[in-house]
């Protein structure tokens, strides 16, 4: 390959906002097979807002206390579904890709995904519910005892759809992974027209967990392109033969990326595999 060519590649990706880290990247996209997709803040917008809280009100005030020191997308929107005031939280602790959990007014909290605690019959078919709509839903837990489920909606990316057919008349084959559950992810997966039934989602993934879905896929020999832009992608980007990361992602995902996709829009990936066998063609 003439560096030239390559050169005249990067310039012409960073004019589409494809900005890409070295010109040998462009070579490595050319023989891509798969791409894998983050769900939360890839394919949807990952700004998340809360819709509904199911049993004890008072649980919100006490859970977006705990929230209050996360970063994460569904700790954003439950602080801001709280207006006013908020108690002291003691004794912070994150559980990266499942929760947080505090002290609050002398009381145990833990916000988080489905865990070790009984769910009352009528929470639990909430959580099914706004599953089923591709919601995620949370739970609150205070001393031990579920009380409150809150549901967070994203936004699917309006041009996440047309991104991944692209991605496949490319002839990728397109995997959704996440930490999120099963039924929020298939039903986000249905949305963009993914295929749960054809191996086509992976979820409940722990954030150390995205990088081994990456290895197992080039265990099997695929060619692997990674789109994601969270502090848990930053492995499985680091990992995969091209990593993309949304221009709108952490700064440690961008680091671990091979491109940042300008736009923060999934045609973009579509587009840096095009222009990298374009690029290719004028060299042979
Ligand atoms: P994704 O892969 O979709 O970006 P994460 O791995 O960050 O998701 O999180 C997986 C799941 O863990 C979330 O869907 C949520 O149920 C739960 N979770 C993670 N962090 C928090 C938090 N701060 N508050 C409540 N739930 C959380
Ligand atoms: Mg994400």
């Amino acid at each position: 390959a003439t560096p030239t060519a390559l050169l005249v590649g990067t310039g012409r990706g960073a004019q589409l906002g494809i900005l890409i880290k070295g010109p040998e990247v462009l070579e490595s996209t050319r023989t891509v097979d798969t791409v894998v997709l983050d769900k939360t803040g890839t394919v949807t917008t990952g700004q998340m807002s809360l819709v509904e809280v199911v049993g004890d009100a008072d649980a919100l005030r006490l859970a977006a206390a705990v929230e209050a020191a996360s970063e994460h997308p569904v700790a954003r929107a439950v602080v801001a579904g709280h207006p006013g005031p908020l108690p002291a939280v003691e004794d912070f602790m994150n559980a990266a890709g499942s929760g947080v959990t505090g002290t609050v007014e002398g009381h145990r909290v833990r916000v988080g995904r489905t865990g070790a605690e009984p769910v009352p019959a009528d929470l639990a078919a909430a959580v099914a519910e706004a599953e089923e709509a591709g919601r995620t839903a949370v739970l609150v837990v205070v001393d031990g005892a579920v009380r409150a489920v809150l549901v967070v909606a994203d936004t699917v990316r309006p041009t996440s759809a047309a991104a991944i057919a692209a991605l496949r008349d490319l002839g990728l084959a397109p995997v959704l992974l996440t930490g999120d559950s099963a039924g929020a992810a298939a039903a986000v997966a249905r949305q963009v027209g993914l295929d749960p039934d054809a191996g086509e989602v992976v979820s409940g993934v722990l954030p150390a967990g995205k990088v081994d879905v990456v290895a197992r896929l080039q265990e099997q020999g695929r060619v692997v392109a990674m789109v994601g832009d969270g502090v848990n992608d930053a492995a499985a980007l680091a990992r995969a033969d091209l990593g993309l990361a949304m221009g709108t992602g952490t700064d440690v995902a961008i680091e671990a990326g091979d491109v940042t996709l300008v736009r923060a829009d999934l045609s973009a990936a579509a587009d840096a595999v095009r222009l990298s066998r374009r690029t290719l063609a004028t060299i042979k």
